[in-house]
């Protein structure tokens, strides 16, 4: 005889979440909300409760600290992500990677394609991911389609380091984390990206690690 399972809806899931107050506990790679596809954003959570769920997902970004969190990350699968950059960093570094400052923005619903054919390789990491980074080759331009949180349509160009945090977030609701696009020969402790490979571009560990740069 089957049973059957009664799964809590995303709201009770998101208020559940909410009560503890604070930063919201982060999943890591393993847990299978990571990989599962996040459900379209169609008012699951009332406007209330989103508005309460986008300010929790900012305030465990920025405590992180991150530049972008999806809602899997705090096990939540709908397609709702947040992002921003302060840019801060030695300014060779943020100008090689054109990191310029990203302000608060949600996307609900998010896709994107590429513009152009241009890749760009850096590494980066991922606050499901802990400890590691590697080196992912990217559309160096893509165009977003979205909501934002009010519900207004979003139809966006992005270039330089913003355009990899739309990807990078955007991937995530779609069940795929970083280390799917990564240079695998290129991944690299916190420990060993602060001891050598600190470098604006990747072309000294792409050398010494043996792996291809676009
Ligand atoms: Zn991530």
């Amino acid at each position: 005889m089957a049973s059957e399972h009664v799964y809590p809806s995303h709201a009770e899931r998101v208020e559940q979440l909410l009560a503890a107050g604070g930063p919201l506990p982060i999943v890591t790679a393993g847990d299978p909300v990571l990989r599962s596809g996040a459900e379209p954003f169609d008012g699951q959570l009332g406007p209330a409760l989103l508005a309460r769920f986008v300010e929790a997902l900012r305030v465990t970004m920025r405590a992180a600290p991150g530049v972008g969190l999806a809602a899997p990350q705090v096990g939540v699968g709908l397609q709702i992500a947040v992002i921003e950059d302060p840019a801060t960093g030695p300014e060779e570094v943020r100008l090689a990677r054109g990191r310029v400052p990203q302000p608060f923005r949600v996307l609900v619903n998010p896709s994107y394609e590429p513009v152009g054919a241009d890749r760009a390789a850096f590494f980066e990491g991922c606050l499901s991911v802990p400890g590691w980074q590697a080196v992912v080759a990217r559309h160096a331009e893509v165009r977003l389609r979205a909501v934002d949180e009010h519900g207004h349509a979003v139809d966006e160009v992005f270039t330089g380091w913003p355009a990899r945090i739309v990807q990078h977030e955007t991937d995530h609701l779609d069940g795929t984390l970083y280390l799917d696009r990564a240079e695998v020969r290129s991944l690299s402790s916190n420990e060993a990206i602060a001891a050598r490979w600190a470098q604006p571009t990747p072309e000294d560990a792409a050398r010494a690690l043996g792996f291809e740069l676009p």
